[in-house]
């Protein structure tokens, strides 16, 4: 029920209880009166009797008084009208006339207790008052009762009843209630019309505020309320208004901040303030984030925060993340949570030819949710189960794809990744400056600890990587076999063929030393055209059939120079840590005795330290 309703219906309910009071009170107050007004007229008309009769018993014409009784009754708007005799009157003065016997009971009590008695009754629809009055005798007035009556005195002498028609008392009392009932009936009514006028502005303000706020909780501030009347409700409906606006301006002002940091437009049917909250909410999250893959020390370390958002915050738990740093090749860095993981969700060749990953080649993203089938290398059912799409996003680095971030989701969630890609950007718009300083930073350090010519690593390098190196060593309780490794007179090439044809061969040397040992051992170039080469778990047999297989393919390597092919041979000192030395550096220079002693053999030949090789060069070190 609705104001407008509610206080009419109260108003109604006034008027009405008011009425019906009214009514009550009306009829009652008629009924006191024509009672009061018809026992005053019966008295009155009795008492004229009594004077009459009392005249004719002092004129001696009592004995007449039959045509007046006769009479009485054809008085106007009496029905009956009758005087009984008392029989203490009969005793004295014989029997009366017949009609002069009490009628009825009420006379015959009036008679027996001197109090007068008064009834109304219905009869045939006609309302009647019948009134019987007692003529009391008194010594009071002339002549007095007691002259003629011998009587004591307070007797009853007898008694007068009059019945008379009251129905047009009635009537007009019934005429008088309703026209006041119409007349207050009415008032009621216009009070009504003037109350529900004043107060339907109120009405109309309160559910205009309702749908305001209804639709401000569904995100929606623009409802205005209508302000015609100028009073409280009016200033109540212009300031709301006021409130709305600038919630609404607010808002918008910071959805469209919002949406320009984020990409993400709300959607026509979405509260568009849980929508913003969410945006902002994600914003907050990401810089969270920003903040601490800055503090994080790999990159390696960066692609696993990464990766546990997609997991945790997206719901997102097959994806890959490939590093394109370097020229054609990409290489997986987290496949599935799993760091280092093999291609999963594409055609291995994109790993050799990053061409075919559309990502890295066009540097936009790849969206297989609005365009099916639009990657070629994608490979959406690897294990059979049900079939998957796709959204790849490139991350730019120096102005070119970095690495791709690929997210993939059964068929049956694309929507659901539609909805989080644009909050997927912002964490990897976040990402790609720190993945782009840390490449940056492991570039650099890369660069001082590598030769720029052979690509090996250098001497600072193996310093770096010492300690490291002795621990593992140690702890696996494993030998490291050190060679040191000194091209065959090397000038001769430099003065003969040139400055370009020596960096040639020590180029062709390097790719030879790398070809020759394990991923795992390490190949440095040590000085000018010196190199060091340490093999992991080595035994000397192992380490000297290495160090001679390197001899050999030294020897047999032909390398093509300007206007000649040359072919070089190398001399090798080995030495066995901690065979030889309890320190690493010093097992080095046993080495590079050993190396000497190579040269001084003759060349082109693999040297093993030994004890005696060191006296005789102590003082030189
Ligand atoms: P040996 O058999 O005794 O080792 O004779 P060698 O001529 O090789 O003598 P040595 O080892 O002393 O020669 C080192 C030469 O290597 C000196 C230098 O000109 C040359 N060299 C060092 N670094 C480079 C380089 O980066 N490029 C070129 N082209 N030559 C280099
Ligand atoms: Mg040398
Ligand atoms: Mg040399």
């Amino acid at each position: 029920m609705n104001l407008n309703s509610k206080v009419t219906f109260l108003f109604a309910a006034i008027a009405l209880g008011i009425l019906a009071m009214l009514v009550a009170i009306s009829l009652y107050a008629f009924r006191s009166f024509s009672i009061t007004s018809s026992s005053a007229h019966v008295r009155t008309a009795a008492e004229v009797v009594r004077v009459h009769l009392t005249e004719a018993m002092i004129q001696g014409t009592i004995q007449h008084r039959e045509q007046f009784l006769a009479r009485l009754m054809e008085v106007q708007g009496l029905s009956v009208a009758r005087v009984v005799r008392s029989p203490i009157v009969d005793q004295q003065f014989g029997a009366g006339l017949v009609r002069e016997l009490p009628a009825d009971e009420i006379e015959k009590a009036v008679l027996a207790s001197g109090e007068p008695r008064y009834e109304l009754r219905e009869v045939n629809g006609d309302t009647l008052f019948r009134g019987t009055i007692p003529f009391v005798a008194s010594t009071e007035g002339t002549p007095n009762c007691l002259q003629c009556h011998n009587v004591p005195e307070g007797a009853v002498l007898g008694a007068v009843t009059m019945e008379m028609s009251i129905a047009d008392l009635k009537e007009r009392a019934l005429m008088t209630v309703a026209g006041l009932v119409a007349m207050v009936a009415l008032f009621a009514l216009l009070a009504i019309a003037l109350v529900r006028r004043i107060i339907r502005p109120v009405g109309e303000a309160a559910r205009d505020v309702e749908v305001a706020v209804q639709r401000a909780l569904k995100g929606d501030f623009k409802s205005q309320i209508a302000a015609y009347p100028q009073d409280e409700i009016g200033q109540i409906a212009n300031d709301t208004n006021r409130l709305l606006s600038y919630l609404d301006g607010g808002l918008e002002r910071i959805t469209q901040r919002v949406v320009q940091l984020t990409g993400r437009n709300p959607r026509q049917d979405e509260n568009k303030l849980e929508a913003t909250i969410d945006m902002v909410n994600s914003l907050a999250d990401a810089a969270a984030f920003k903040q601490a893959i800055e503090e994080d020390e790999t990159k390696g370390e960066i692609y696993d925060r990464f990766g546990r958002i997609l997991t945790e915050r997206f719901g997102i738990t097959t994806y890959s993340i490939y590093e394109a740093a370097d020229g054609k090749q990409m290489a997986p860095m987290l496949v599935d949570g799993e760091a280092g993981g093999a291609c999963r969700w594409c055609d291995p060749q994109i790993l050799v030819r990053s061409e075919t990953c559309r990502a890295k080649r066009s540097g936009h993203p790849v969206d297989a949710i609005a365009q099916p089938g639009i990657c070629y290398a994608f490979r959406g059912t690897p294990d059979g189960g049900e079939p998957r799409s796709h959204y790849c996003v490139p991350i730019i680095q120096s102005g070119s794809v970095g690495s791709v971030i690929q997210l993939v989701v059964p068929e049956s969630d694309t929507r659901r990744l539609q909805e989080v890609a644009p909050f997927i950007h912002v964490y990897v718009r976040e990402m790609a400056p720190v993945l782009e300083a840390k490449r940056l930073t492991e570039t650099l350090r890369d660069s001082s600890l590598r030769d720029a010519m052979t690509g090996l690593n250098n001497r600072r390098f193996l310093e770096e990587y010492v300690d490291t190196l002795i621990a593992s060593a140690r702890r696996r309780q494993v030998s490291l076999a050190i060679m040191l490794l000194d091209l065959d007179y090397f000038k001769v090439v430099n003065d003969t063929y040139g400055h370009d044809a020596g960096d040639t061969v020590l180029k062709a040397l390097s790719g030879v030393l790398k070809q020759s040992v394990r991923a795992s051992d390490m190949v440095i170039r040590f000085g000018g055209e010196e190199f060091l080469i340490v093999l992991q778990e080595a035994t000397v047999e192992g380490a000297e059939k290495v160090a001679e297989n390197i001899r050999r393919s030294v020897e047999q390597l032909k390398i093509q120079v300007a206007g000649a092919v040359l072919q070089k041979t190398i001399s090798i000192g080995l030495a066995m840590f901690p065979e030889d030395s309890e320190t690493f550096w010093q097992t080095v220079k046993f080495a590079d005795v050993a190396l000497y002693r190579a040269k001084e053999a003759g060349r082109n030949r693999v040297v093993r330290f030994e004890a005696q090789m060191w006296e005789g060069h102590a003082e030189a070190y």
